[in-house]
């Protein structure tokens, strides 16, 4: 069911390995621009210390989450690393409605489900500067179980993998400048013409421009 139309916001898809510092980053594109909202998503993975239920994430038991996802209540959903995560169709459509740009946190396979309905979401990979990097984030966040950090830096190469399926990729070498390069991607994105027409409407018209929106 397609939710989008020429009015809409834009959907920016943030996805990275465990350890990327992709959560960092995306909450500081957040604190400065308060125009783009986060998704939050539902998952069954149990919450960190200081997690909120609704803030992070909806946490759910595996039965309430399977029976969501039989409803047809998420606009994707996966398995990583052991739990179940999704994205609320519902959330996204009234963020949509009301032209607000929406991020989604999101892992490699949701990310694939979400550009089949929405072919105009950004991609955004965000790299570690190297895998030592990434295993010292890892360790360093101490949020996390001995197990659940081998599992997680097992899975980075597979995540990486995926790395080539996106349109943009910020290697976070340096929080500043990685910081700086996701500004500079929404910032282009709503230069977009499709954007611009949306929210300029008037003026496209005063104008004459009468282009036909995709
Ligand atoms: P964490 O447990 O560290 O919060 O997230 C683990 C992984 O699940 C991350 O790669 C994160 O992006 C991904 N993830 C979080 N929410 C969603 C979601 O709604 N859908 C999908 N497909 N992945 C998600």
């Amino acid at each position: 069911m397609p939710i989008a139309n020429a009015s809409s916001g834009s959907v920016f898809m943030v996805v990275a390995p465990s350890g990327a510092g992709k959560s960092t980053l995306v909450n500081a594109l957040l604190a400065q621009d308060p125009a783009i909202k986060l998704s939050i998503s539902h998952t069954t993975r149990a919450p960190r210390p200081g997690e909120q239920n609704g803030r992070e994430y909806h946490f759910s038991t595996v039965e309430n989450f399977l029976e969501r996802r039989e409803n047809g209540e998420f606009l994707e959903s996966a398995e990583v690393h052991g739990n179940y995560y999704g994205t609320s169709r519902l959330q996204i459509a009234e963020q949509m409605h009301a032209g607000t740009d929406v991020l989604l946190e999101i892992d490699w396979q949701g990310a694939q489900q979400v550009k089949k309905q929405f072919p105009n979401a950004v991609g955004i990979f965000i790299l570690p500067p190297s895998i030592t990097a990434l295993e010292e984030r890892l360790k360093k966040r101490g949020q996390d179980d001995d197990h659940v950090i081998t599992r997680r830096i097992l899975a980075a190469g597979g995540e990486i993998a995926h790395a080539p399926e996106f349109e943009y990729v910020i290697i976070n070498h340096e929080f500043a400048m990685a910081l700086s390069e996701l500004t500079a991607i929404v910032q282009a994105t709503r230069c977009r013409f499709a954007q611009q027409a949306a929210r300029n409407a008037s003026l496209f018209a005063q104008l004459g421009i009468h282009a036909t929106l995709s």
